[in-house]
């Protein structure tokens, strides 16, 4: 059943009491003069010359190690499109509510007036000093390709584009998943992608790095299907060209293992379902309308796995699974990056908690009694309070593993412990 939310709650929800969804708390006492005088003037010059001495000592004496900026640009904010900055920032200040919640990261979002790839990598690398990490947040592809890689290259802080690899984590952690309970090897399967924009190439690249070979890759666009006698492909496309005539969706899909939706609403059809092979796994992930819808696909055919990007079914690929948790681990042990390895550590985390027995209290929050591993379950739910040990700690040990990690933790109990205080 549809979770109704009506317009006028969402908009008294945001403009009650003190308008937006966060503030600046202090964490120090600030009772008496001399309280004051410690945490400014003239105390804060210690600090400071400490730090001028020493750079690393802004993570001991400043707030820069647990503070992540959300970024955006306002060019692709949901599925609302180029709303630009300022109409933006709701969806911001709720990406900072939801890094502090679920993983105690404190949050400034910042909206950019710019459209301009340059500018966008000027700003943001002069904000690093301020920052532990970044997370680009809905801008609109090509641009934050680029606009990654490139900011990628220059800082030596993690950097994330949420919208790319959160998703490409979340429904790679769902495929392994998937694939386990139909028995297929993810080697073998034929898949069809809709859409070839910022979440899906960056998809493709994970499935890749779990065993999905290119060649079985069918990806479609608004203008077809992506074949190498089209001349309107850039770089991010190309790669994925097959050298065959073009077919359309529904011909591609014939046979086909698995279904990726990152496109639009109401695309694919039932026929286009039950053409698919035995076990069909269909991730139909267009928000809010998804590819086809849950029961639809559902009732083509009762052996397929089906995952939507809505909270109201089974199998939500939410990237809320992902990002607190990837960032608390790269923080922990400031990272310079976040590398594949520790994406890659966190799709197997999320994957290997779903087969975990599931504890009383998230079958309470979802009011179910029996939530487990099978094909209504290929992903943990949102508010498993697991996520954040199991995920950071992944993420945190490949850090260190694959080098770069600037501070290294030994005592894994000790930090588990400190996580859930
Ligand atoms: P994007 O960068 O704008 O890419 C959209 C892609 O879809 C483009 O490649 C576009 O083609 C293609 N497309 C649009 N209509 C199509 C159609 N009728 N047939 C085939 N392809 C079509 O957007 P995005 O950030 O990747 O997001 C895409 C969708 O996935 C959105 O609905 C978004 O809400 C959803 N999404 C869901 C999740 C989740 O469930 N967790 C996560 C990320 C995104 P052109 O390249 O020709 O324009
Ligand atoms: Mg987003």
């Amino acid at each position: 059943m549809a979770q109704l939310v009506r317009k006028e709650d969402a908009l008294e929800y945001h403009a009650k009491g003190r308008p937006g969804k966060i503030e600046v708390v202090a964490t120090k006492e600030t009772k008496t003069q001399r309280d004051l005088a410690l945490a400014y003037s003239p105390g804060v010059a210690d600090p400071c010359m400490e730090i001028h001495a020493n750079p690393e000592d802004v993570y001991k004496y400043t707030a820069k190690g647990n503070l992540v900026a959300v970024i955006s640009n306002g060019t692709a904010v949901l599925g609302l499109g180029d709303i630009g900055p300022e109409a933006s920032k709701p969806v911001m200040e709720g990406k900072g509510l939801l890094f502090k919640i679920y993983a105690d990261i404190d949050v400034f979002d910042i909206e950019l007036n710019s459209k301009s790839i340059d500018e966008f990598v000027t700003v943001v690398k002069a904000l690093e000093p301020t920052f532990g990490g970044i997370n680009l947040e809905d801008i609109k592809a090509p641009e934050c390709f680029e606009i990654e890689r490139r900011l990628k290259e220059e800082l030596s802080i993690p950097i994330m584009h949420d919208d790319q690899h959160g998703t490409a984590i979340i429904s790679g952690a769902a495929l392994l998943n998937a694939l386990q309970l139909v028995g297929k090897k993810i080697e073998d399967i034929k898949m069809v992608i809709s859409g070839a924009g910022a979440s899906a190439i960056s998809c493709c690249k994970i499935y890749m790095e779990l065993g999905a070979r290119i060649e079985n890759m069918y990806m479609f666009d608004t203008k077809g299907l992506i074949v190498s006698s089209r001349t309107d492909l850039d770089n991010n496309k190309r790669p994925f060209a097959k050298d065959m005539a073009q077919v359309d969706l529904g011909t591609a899909m014939q046979g086909a293992d698995v279904f990726i939706g990152l496109s639009k609403g109401n695309i694919v059809s039932q026929d286009m379902v039950r053409s698919m092979a035995a076990k069909p796994i269909v991730f139909a992930l267009a928000n809010p309308t998804p590819e086809i819808s849950y029961d639809e696909a559902i009732a083509a055919r009762p052996d397929v796995i089906m995952a939507t990007g809505r909270s109201d079914y089974p199998n939500q690929v939410n990237n809320v699974l992902g990002f607190p948790y990837i960032f608390r681990g790269a923080l922990d042990v400031r990272a310079r990056s976040i590398n594949e390895p520790m994406k890659l550590a966190a799709v197997k985390a999320l994957a290997a908690l779903a087969k975990e027995p599931v504890p009383d209290i998230v079958n309470a929050a979802y009011n179910d009694s029996h939530l487990h591993f099978s094909p209504s379950y290929i992903i943990p739910k949102p508010m498993d309070p697991r996520l954040l040990v199991t995920v950071s700690t992944a993420v945190a040990k490949a850090a260190i593993e694959s080098g770069v990690a600037r501070k290294h933790i030994t005592d894994w109990e000790a930090y588990e412990t400190e996580l859930q205080r």
